[in-house]
């Protein structure tokens, strides 16, 4: 089969590779959507702790397919049925997994990083992730591509919990790629009163408006503090939500926030560079609440399903352009370019 290998500390190929072999308790997933996340672009660029100098992986955890093939001890499932996948897999024995949290799991294992992901014709879907529930069956009404889509609309889910959302909220995200978008979408059907989006490319901005937002700022034409300031009578914004890598934006976040304020820092700081320097005063004054989220558990992922199947939000407009498998060369020096927003890749055209 066709398949788009990352090897640590070398490089993407594109190669043909066995399809795996699956035992009596797994079960083989023909993939027809997979999505490029900006987690798969950082363990290309930077590679990844999980893995091994000189460690091949398939890379990708957001996809959907139709079973191909199926252990003989699985249950509940059959050949042909349309399911997504939820990525991450926990030991199931820690407080966090016993809270359905695998996400939070400190040993917890995910596609594309502890064992091969979606960016192949197919996919093993090892034991541990099919009896912890992370297999769901695809409805009718959701698409694949939308079904692949749902893994960062989950931890989006995730984020927008964290933010505590009351109606008639106002509201900063910065960042405008897919993430900072599905805080938009969110924010809306959460009853937010006013949304403003930050970001310093014009066509993302556009997106924005497009789905929503009120207002929408380009830093580098107006400063956001000011803006922000006047757009809310000197108040701040409700909710802040960092869906872009910056220092300067988690500083950003805790001024332009109100009395308060719930602030949730969504996209994390590189691992060598963490460190941001704060008015922690703000945070006391303003009885501030400062948070942040990484992944999204099954729950998360299940309730993303729920949105798609009543047609609440549109996970389309986050998609810059879908390649072939073949393609993928191309499909990852457009995403690497950071200009465009989610790209799909689809194994069997
Ligand atoms: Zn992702
Ligand atoms: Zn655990």
């Amino acid at each position: 089969m066709l398949a788009a290998t990352y090897t640590q500390d070398e490089e993407l190929r594109l190669e043909e590779v066995a399809i795996p072999n699956i035992s009596d308790d797994e079960m083989l997933l023909r993939v027809m959507s997979a999505s490029i996340c900006g987690t798969d672009l950082r363990i290309i660029r930077h590679g990844h702790h999980k893995l091994q100098h000189g460690q091949k992986i398939v890379l990708g955890h957001e996809f959907s397919g139709t079973i191909e093939t199926i252990g003989s001890r699985v249950q509940n499932y059959h050949v042909g049925q349309r399911v997504a996948v939820a990525p991450n897999v926990g030991c199931g024995l820690c407080s966090q997994c016993i809270e359905g949290k695998a996400n939070m799991c400190p040993n917890y294992e995910a596609f594309g990083i502890s064992f091969d992901g979606g960016h192949a014709e197919f996919v093993k879907i090892p034991a541990s992730v099919i009896s912890q529930g992370n297999v769901m069956p695809l409805p009718d009404e959701v698409s694949f591509e939308e079904a692949s889509l749902n893994e960062p609309l989950a931890c989006v889910i995730n984020s927008t919990f964290a933010c505590r959302i009351v109606l008639g909220d106002t509201i900063v995200i910065f960042g405008a790629g897919p993430m900072g978008l599905l805080h938009l979408m969110l924010a809306k059907l959460s009853g937010a009163g006013v949304v403003i989006v930050c970001d310093i490319m014009d066509e993302k901005l556009q997106r924005a408006q497009e789905l929503g937002a009120d207002h929408i700022i380009n830093p580098q034409r107006s400063d956001p503090k000011t803006a922000i300031l006047a757009l809310t009578q000197a108040q701040g914004a409700d909710v802040v939500v960092t869906a872009c890598p910056v220092h300067s934006v988690q500083e950003q976040a805790i001024e332009v926030a109100a009395p308060f304020g719930r602030i949730c820092f969504f996209g994390g700081l590189p691992h060598k560079d963490p460190k941001i320097t704060i008015n922690s005063n703000l945070i006391h004054y303003r009885n501030l609440i400062v948070t942040g989220v990484t992944g999204g558990s099954n729950a998360d992922y299940k309730r993303g399903l729920k949105l798609l199947v009543g047609k609440k939000i549109n996970l389309m407009a986050v998609v810059s352009a879908t390649y072939r498998l073949s393609q993928a060369a191309e499909a990852f020096e457009t995403a690497l370019t950071g200009r465009a927003l989610r790209i799909i890749l689809k194994p069997h055209g």
